[in-house]
């Protein structure tokens, strides 16, 4: 047996899958406490050609989740800790890293890319990520775990596969108040708070964050990139992890029919 070091991987998928894994362009949008386990088992899954896009720093808060950043990381950004990451695994991989915001005019941050995962936690960097991705014609994976404590502990995540067949827009799974927030420049915003009040759920919360969800639905997204990269299986339009429920399942619901953004990606003659 010729032992090296994809043989394992290639037994499931083929080398010619392990081809079209190592010749695919990934980018990962926030590479916090789900993106950085996304970065790494892409690297190890094989993966060579990565954009790594976060505006954010190393935070103490951070540390009890952020693979790979360790106590002297405090501080840097976190694309430098995620390219890191990377390097340490693939050899002469290229890496591009952005620290910055997604806005958007962000679309040459996404421009040859062949796949995006978007691991950030509101709802307007989603929408605008959908938009890019659906104008560039490529397939969005959209992570989000979900966690608290009222009625019960509750923990588990989703994981949204969009390009063309429902999307994070026509499954109805965007807060529009929180987006419309969001999207505000801070002197409108004030005054729309006090006319129309704040929701509790449309600020910028610090929930409970655990590093075996993340992995969790960090290692479901790699597994549904993997399967369609290499052919095994098309990915469903959303998988569910209920981790209180012990339970894996996907979404039931039908997309909303013409769906905008889904239009953009059906006009698409080369998608993955
Ligand atoms: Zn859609």
């Amino acid at each position: 047996v010729n032992e090296t070091r994809y043989s394992r991987n290639e037994l499931l998928f083929g080398a010619r899958g392990q081809e079209q894994i190592r010749t695919t362009r990934v980018g990962v949008v926030g590479v916090g406490g789900l993106g950085a386990h996304v970065v790494q088992q892409l690297a190890y899954l094989g993966v060579t050609n990565f954009t790594l896009i976060d505006h954010d720093i190393v935070e103490a808060s951070n540390l009890n989740r952020l693979i790979g950043a360790v106590q002297r990381d405090l501080g840097r950004p976190k694309v430098e800790v995620a390219q890191r990451l990377v390097e340490g695994v693939v050899e002469g991989a290229a890496v591009t890293v952005r620290q910055e915001s997604i806005t958007p005019d962000s679309a040459s941050a996404i421009d040859d890319l062949d796949v995006l995962f978007g691991c950030v936690d509101r709802d307007l960097p989603r929408l605008i990520l959908t938009e890019l991705c659906a104008r560039s014609q490529i397939p969005y994976f959209d992570l989000a775990s979900d966690s608290g404590e009222v009625g019960g502990a509750w923990y588990g995540g989703r994981i949204v596969v969009a390009r063309g067949e429902g999307c994070l827009h026509c499954l109805g799974m965007l807060d529009q108040e929180e987006i419309r927030r969001d999207s505000l420049e801070p002197e409108h915003l004030e005054a729309h708070d006090a006319i129309y009040g704040i929701e509790a759920d449309a600020l910028e919360a610090a929930g409970p964050a655990i590093v075996s969800v993340n992995g969790t639905v960090a290692s479901l997204a790699v597994t549904l990139f993997m399967e369609l990269i290499t052919g095994l299986a098309p990915p469903p339009r959303c998988l569910i992890y209920r981790g209180e429920q012990r339970v894996l399942r996907t979404l039931a619901d039908k997309p909303a029919a013409d769906c905008f953004y889904c239009g953009l990606w059906a006009s698409a003659d080369h998608l993955v």
